[in-house]
């Protein structure tokens, strides 16, 4: 089976990568590198069932030449992390609306099944205990910044719900919430690999807001095998499936959960919401996930807890080189 990966030399790509050639399947990434690494395909690097191409999902012919004669698609490129979606409005909305409608009318016009990557920010404030899928979106207003890829992401999940059902070509649609692991990088808002860059290299740890708010962590290593899984099974086509863990942990309770378990001597600090990302931020409080859904399709049940996700990520951050990280 040959498989297109947008975003695969990413976080979560990445490992998808690995997963389908691990599987004996031929990737075929691409990715314009703005925020994926090659470092991050080294492990399959010279592997000959890889093809990279440094390209832009914004390419539409790129795009359809890839995509013709595929077996699946996996569309994870994005413009991802709140400092991103924060600092350049426009080109993330480019990315996170136009790219992803070519992928998937390429997907359409070659009948190939594909999987489009979406978000627990689709939810935006609703804080329901154990979100299901249909459960409302909560959304402030479309000129706060910060709603801008949560607005974004929720077109994208129409595009992808509404050609696959008018064409019939077999699509899902994957809700992750904050999944995290080896690779992610804090460059760009992710809370956890900041947090552990800052508890590795003995700076502070930057707590936004109160650190009330929570959040609940999903390891990539659960959440990767279940996507070519859904995408070969009939149920779950033109559905969207939440993903990620069941251990719900607060920000500041986050915190001393990394100082703990680096050993780091650094101190906790608050920031305001407007020092970290800009005037008229506005945080979710809570966002907690219903999983069911991919439990019954699946049997999706997450494995590793929170000790060892957050462990897992302090080991691969002490084997790579030290990258500063931006307040
Ligand atoms: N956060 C923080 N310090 C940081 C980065 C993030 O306290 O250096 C907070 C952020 O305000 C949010 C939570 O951690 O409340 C999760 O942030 P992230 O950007 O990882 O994910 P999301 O907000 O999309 O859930």
């Amino acid at each position: 089976m040959k498989a297109v990966i947008t975003g695969g030399a990413g976080f979560i790509g990445s490992h998808l990568s690995d997963h389908l050639i691990a599987q004996g399947h031929e990737v075929v990434v691409i990715d314009d590198l703005s925020t994926g690494s090659l470092d991050n395909l080294s492990r399959i690097r010279s592997s000959p069932a890889l093809r990279f191409v440094q390209g832009d999902i914004l390419d539409r012919d790129l795009v359809d030449s890839l995509v013709e004669g595929a077996d699946a698609v996996y569309h994870l490129a994005a413009a991802v992390g709140v400092h991103t979606i924060v600092d350049n409005p426009l080109r993330s909305l480019r990315t996170n609306l136009h790219g992803t409608e070519n992928v998937v009318e390429a997907a359409v016009r070659h009948r190939v099944p594909y999987m489009v990557a979406s978000t627990s920010e689709v939810y935006g404030k609703n804080d329901a205990d154990g979100l299901t899928e249909h459960d409302d979106r909560i959304y402030g207003s479309p000129l706060k910044s910060r709603w801008s890829y949560a607005a974004a992401k929720g077109l994208d999940e129409l595009v992808a719900y509404v050609h696959g059902t008018e064409s019939d070509v077999p699509c899902v649609i994957t809700r992750f919430f904050n999944v995290v692991g080896p690779r992610q990088t804090g460059r760009y808002g992710m809370v956890v690999p900041r947090f552990v860059d800052q508890a590795v290299s003995g700076e502070p740890i930057t707590v936004y807001g109160t650190g009330t708010q929570r959040r609940c962590f999903g390891s990539v290593f659960d959440v990767v095998p279940t996507l070519p899984r859904l995408l070969e099974t009939p149920e779950a086509y033109h559905q969207a499936v939440n993903l990620g863990g069941h251990e719900e942990i607060s920000i500041k309770g986050l915190a001393d959960r990394v100082v703990e378990l680096t050993g780091s001597e650094s101190e906790i600090t608050y920031m305001d919401y407007e020092e970290a990302y800009g005037e008229g931020y506005e945080d979710m409080q809570r966002r907690y996930p219903d999983t069911s859904l991919a439990r019954r399709l699946i049997g999706y049940e997450p494995t590793r807890d929170l000790n060892a996700i957050i462990d897992s990520i302090i080991e691969y951050r002490r084997s790579v080189e030290a990258v500063p990280t931006p307040a």
